[in-house]
């Protein structure tokens, strides 16, 4: 029988495209899991080996947690891309290498206890959780608070304790902390983080008078609890904000 040249045009389509086409959907239909696991591995090998993220338990963690789930459904299909991506109340969730350029630049370990500022979406909390040993996270908007809280515990994520508040102020009940990971930028480094940091112990946040003029710092805490900075990275982040009524310091 011969074919239309209707049909032949649809029969040189890709299937998915053509589904699309016959049921006249608006959006692309969801990817499979097989195909996020495969993005996922590219993610891993495109945006982080090739740009040397070496640290093994960090590219393990990164090719484990499932940043699909840490989106919103619309966005899924560029869960993986090489950027950031909105997570709503005008924040983000930053850029897997950002992600992952920050978790070893805290050379995390074992036995780490680790606390974030700016919990957002919850995704570098999993993250470091794959790694450290204890994870505590703060975030200052009260929904993306709780939507983080539940997402982490459906994932399993059991090891990451999330608290509404000012993480300006840090979280002084569970300190000290061998790292801090900030992943909102301040114009300056906030001192009840610096006290909270265990002597020895790493912080890495982003600094800068405005977004535009940036830059990742790690800072490490010595022995003798002196400071000593440095800038690794230019970046953008969401400004860190303080919770009314919260004190100065
Ligand atoms: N780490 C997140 C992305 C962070 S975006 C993730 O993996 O998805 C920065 C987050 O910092 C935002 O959610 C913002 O609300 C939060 N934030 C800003 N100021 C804050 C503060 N003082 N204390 C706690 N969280 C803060």
């Amino acid at each position: 029988m011969e074919r239309t040249t209707a049909t032949r045009w649809l029969l040189q389509m890709p299937a998915l495209a053509a589904a699309c086409l016959l049921s006249s959907c608006e959006t692309p239909p969801p990817p499979t899991d097989s195909s996020l696991v495969e993005q996922r591995q590219r993610m891993v090998e495109k945006q982080l080996k090739s740009r040397a993220i070496k640290h093994q338990a960090v590219l393990a963690a990164m090719g484990r947690v499932p940043r699909h789930q840490f989106v919103p459904e619309k966005l899924r299909s560029s869960a993986y891309a090489d950027r950031p991506l909105p997570i709503g109340h005008d924040q983000t969730i930053s850029q897997p290498y950002v992600v992952a350029f920050m978790t070893q630049a805290i050379e995390p370990q074992a036995k780490h206890r680790v606390l974030e500022v700016g919990t957002g979406s919850g995704y570098q909390a999993a993250v470091l959780a794959e790694i450290v040993g204890e994870v505590y996270t703060i975030e200052l908007i009260p929904e993306l608070a709780k939507q983080a809280k539940e997402r982490l515990k459906q994932l399993g994520y059991r090891k990451v304790h999330v608290k509404q508040g000012d993480g300006y102020l840090g979280w002084p009940d569970k300190a000290p902390f061998d790292s801090i990971l900030v992943t909102c930028g301040a114009d300056h480094v906030p001192e009840p983080l610096i006290e909270q940091l265990k002597p020895g112990g790493t912080m890495v946040i982003p600094v800068g008078k405005s977004s535009a003029n940036q830059w990742l710092e790690v800072i490490t805490k010595g022995k003798d609890g002196k400071t000593n900075s440095r800038k690794v990275l230019p970046v953008r982040f969401v400004p860190l904000r303080r919770e009314k009524g919260s004190p100065a310091k």
